[in-house]
């Protein structure tokens, strides 16, 4: 617990399930608790009560308007009385769901899950994420998180005056994120010359035949840069030579020796926390700017919010508004952390930091909601 929250924790538990699961809102100064809901049979407390605070910080960043959050079911995804747990935690919940929160998914739930959510509390806007037989939307199947680090892309690029027509990229992970933001890169114009996934990696200073890697892909999976020729050592893409680098895989992979050597004059983070600290320290003493994880990879909580704004609606599942939606605010986003950065004399990561805290602050005084604000400057009657 610190000045900013968390604000409510309510722990539940339920002897005849063996249910027990913890929700957490953290800050609500700018809207309403939002936040994926996990399963894990180690889950604790303080372990949802930090994803609550980070969702704090993502929504400011990513400025919508709702506030962090996050709830956690204690418990193995694959027990057999998955359904009993899910339905005895909503119930349990049912004071603050949707009202103060509203279900989401993280890791051990899925779109089966969000629909026992809505169905125990009889409330379709219970949860988001759900199957799109539910009128749900398959963000990851949509490629919501890449199509937005490419977006982030292209838009630091026109505030740093670098071309992305024939700007030469390489993309670190071939996933869900990785895959969707070479779509979405070649379709800006630049030329994906690089890609790599946990097999090994490929280079082709004209650019990979990407058609042919996506169906790959689709047919091997991780395998397709095997499939693809002329593999090499996984490791390797980190030091192809580029114009951006896109680490869309695993944390800590852009070390010092990385941000030392790197051609890139843009790393744009698709993954969570891929570049090290000292990293980022090298890379803004060599001028490489660095669109932060939660403002690049920020596809998936507007995705998440566009699904909230709309969960009684029935002509929800448009993709092209949900596109639209996330390309405006992320191109939005990435430039002003960008300009702000160089003006403030900080690197991105901070200063994205800091944006999201003085967002939260000032709804915080506006509210009333701390001793020094808008509303304690006020006389008293
Ligand atoms: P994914 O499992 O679909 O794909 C991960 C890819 O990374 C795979 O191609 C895998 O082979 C590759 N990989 C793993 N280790 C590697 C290594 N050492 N070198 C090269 N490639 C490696 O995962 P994803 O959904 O694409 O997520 C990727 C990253 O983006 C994660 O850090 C995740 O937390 C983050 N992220 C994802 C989303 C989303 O909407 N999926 C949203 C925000 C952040």
């Amino acid at each position: 617990m610190d000045e900013w929250g968390p604000e409510k924790v309510v722990c539940v538990s339920d002897r005849k399930s063996g249910m027990k699961g913890v929700l957490v809102l953290d800050n609500t100064a700018r809207g309403m608790g939002k936040g994926g809901t996990r399963m894990s049979p180690t889950l604790s407390v303080n372990e949802v009560a930090r994803l609550a605070r980070t969702m704090t910080w993502k929504w400011a960043a990513a400025d919508l308007y709702y506030g962090g959050a996050k709830a956690g079911l204690m418990g193995d995804p694959n027990a057999a009385n998955k359904e009993q747990l899910l339905r005895a935690f909503a119930r349990a919940l049912s004071n603050e769901v949707p009202k103060e929160y509203v279900f989401g998914l993280d890791m051990g739930l899925s779109e089966k899950d969000a629909a026992i959510f809505i169905d125990e509390l009889g409330d379709r806007g219970a949860a988001v994420g759900l199957p799109t037989a539910l009128g749900g939307v398959p963000y990851d199947e949509l490629g919501v998180t890449g199509f937005g680090v490419a977006e982030a892309a292209d838009a630091a690029a026109q505030t740093l005056s670098v071309p992305m027509e024939g700007a030469r990229v390489v993309i670190q992970g071939f996933g869900a994120v990785g895959a969707a933001a070479a779509e979405r890169f070649r379709a800006l114009g630049a030329t994906v010359v690089g890609v790599s996934t946990s097999v090994g990696s490929v280079h082709d200073p004209d650019g990979l035949d990407l058609n042919r890697l996506l169906q790959l892909r689709g047919e091997a999976g991780d395998g397709c840069v095997r499939e693809y020729g002329g593999v090499r050592p996984t490791g390797d893409a980190l030091a192809f030579d580029c114009d951006i680098l896109v680490p869309a895989a695993i944390q800590d992979v852009v070390d010092v020796d990385v941000a030392r050597s790197t051609t890139a004059s843009l790393v744009v983070e698709g993954a969570n926390m891929p570049t090290t600290g000292p990293a980022l320290e090298v890379l803004a003493a060599r001028g490489v700017s660095v669109v932060p994880d939660f403002i690049a990879n920020a596809g998936g909580v507007i995705a998440a919010a566009f699904s909230m704004d709309n969960r009684y609606s029935p002509f929800a599942t448009d993709p092209a508004q949900i596109f639209a939606h996330i390309s405006t605010k992320i191109r939005g986003n990435a430039a002003t952390v960008l300009l702000e950065s160089s003006t403030r004399g900080t690197t991105p990561h901070v200063a994205a930091r800091q944006i999201a805290q003085e967002r939260v602050l000032a709804a915080m005084r506006l509210r009333g909601r701390t001793a020094i604000g808008e509303h304690a400057k006020q006389p008293v009657a």
